[in-house]
């Protein structure tokens, strides 16, 4: 059978494959630690999981309109005006299969081949071959280490041509564990006030997890409730991070004004690829939305907790540089001071691969090369620290090992 050369152009997502590789180390019985998951350790607080039963023995079990039920649709939009000060209404929201199906929907019906779409880098290992399906052209703007590895308004701007469609945003950032600030967000939507062409699909997947434990200033803004750009915003959500609900497949996507003729796009390609989520599954969206709010917050704690043991294990070991994670679950380590060491086992650390690789097989330690997170990502790795505090600590006791064993 001939593949189609878009689907052959794919490449497997690297996150998916290094927590694989762990997994299939830990099951010959070695003791691996794995850094690399990109979802919470813990389990759905239990009035989620209830709503979700009454949803099956109430007969939930039929389709359920494509976007959500009204009172899901509902549910969301009042979260994001309460929360996030977007003027949307349940007409303006679509429930979709996780955040990676509402992200795939957005850049389906805002791209033309052809067009541009700005991306900084490092990022999120899906958004380039999602563009590139849409068959528009990724345009890395990488951002500084020094500044988090956040593009500023002005690099993006630089960045913008006629062809300029779309930009991409994703703050709290996976693989970087940084954000914007309020006034960075501002910024951007002020110089994309200028440039009436470009329309954003901001990416908020981490909103909930933000640590002013680490750093005070670390707060959040939805670049949707900035006037200039509050009309051509596709905000995209979900709940897998902050209620840990990855398995359950729930995304949403919304917009506002004139952009929900987007979302209306969104859901007649919906109507034709999957349909609506599980019609059950709608009453635990309200049920986390409206009722959950003290479970997010005690998982947002350890996070933090987890966060100040990541820069405290950073710190201790010299030879490593990362920004401290203020947000999300990743550090993101540049590995430039090691490279052209050599392993005790022979390996040379040419790039972010090389010490995934060696970290793994000597020291059972599980990292994400950056390779596939763009920009500086090919001499760096991503450490998530979605894991329980006592591993974390334990594989920084290894990967401090393994640095000062570098020749
Ligand atoms: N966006 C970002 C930045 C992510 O890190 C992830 C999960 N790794 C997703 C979207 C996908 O989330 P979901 O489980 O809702 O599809």
């Amino acid at each position: 059978m001939r593949i189609a050369s878009r689907a052959e152009r794919l490449a497997e997502s690297s996150t998916l494959a290094a927590a694989a590789r762990a997994r299939a180390l830990a099951a010959e019985g070695r003791p691996v630690l794995s850094l690399t998951a990109g979802e919470p350790d813990f389990t759905t607080p239990e009035n989620i999981v209830e709503a979700a039963i009454g949803g099956l023995r109430a007969g939930l079990t039929h389709y359920a309109p494509t976007a959500g039920t009204p009172e899901a649709r509902e549910a969301i939009a009042a979260k994001l005006r309460r929360e996030n000060g977007l003027d949307c209404d349940a007409a303006g929201v679509t429930i979709t299969v996780g955040a990676k199906h509402a992200l795939h929907l957005a850049l389906e019906c805002l791209i033309e081949p052809g067009d541009e779409v700005l991306l900084p880098t490092p990022a999120w290992v899906s958004y380039a071959p999602l563009i590139r399906l849409a068959g528009g052209t990724v345009v890395e703007v990488p951002g500084a280490a020094t500044r988090g590895y956040l593009a500023t308004a002005a690099e993006l701007e630089r960045a913008i041509t006629p062809k300029t469609r779309l930009l991409v945003l994703n703050s709290p950032t996976n693989p970087t564990g940084t954000m914007h600030s309020p006034e960075a967000i501002r910024e951007i939507a002020a110089m994309l006030g200028t440039h009436p062409q470009v329309s954003v699909v901001s990416d908020e997947i981490y909103e909930k997890l933000v640590y002013p434990e680490i750093d005070p200033s670390a707060s959040f803004l939805s670049i949707g409730s900035c006037p200039e750009v509050a009309e051509r915003t596709i905000t995209v959500n979900g709940m897998s991070k902050a209620f840990a609900m990855t398995g359950w497949r729930i995304g949403y996507a919304a917009a506002a004004g004139e952009g929900v003729a987007a979302i209306r796009a969104m859901i007649r390609l919906q109507g034709q690829m999957t349909n609506a989520i599980p019609s059950f599954l709608m009453p635990a969206i309200v049920e986390a939305l409206e009722r959950s709010a003290e479970s997010v917050e005690s998982m947002r704690r350890a996070f933090a907790r987890r966060a100040a043991i990541v820069a405290d294990g950073l710190a201790a070991i010299p030879d490593l540089d990362a920004p401290s994670p203020t947000s999300a679950f990743y550090a993101f380590v540049d590995l430039q001071s090691l490279l052209g060491r050599t392993s005790p086992g022979g390996r040379v650390l040419e790039d972010g691969d090389a010490f995934a690789e060696a970290l793994l097989e000597e020291r059972y330690v599980g990292v994400v090369s950056g390779t596939d997170f763009g920009g500086p990502g090919r001499t760096a790795a991503r450490l998530s620290f979605a894991c329980g505090d006592e591993i974390l600590t334990e594989a920084f006791d290894r990967l401090g090992s393994f640095v000062s064993s570098l020749r």
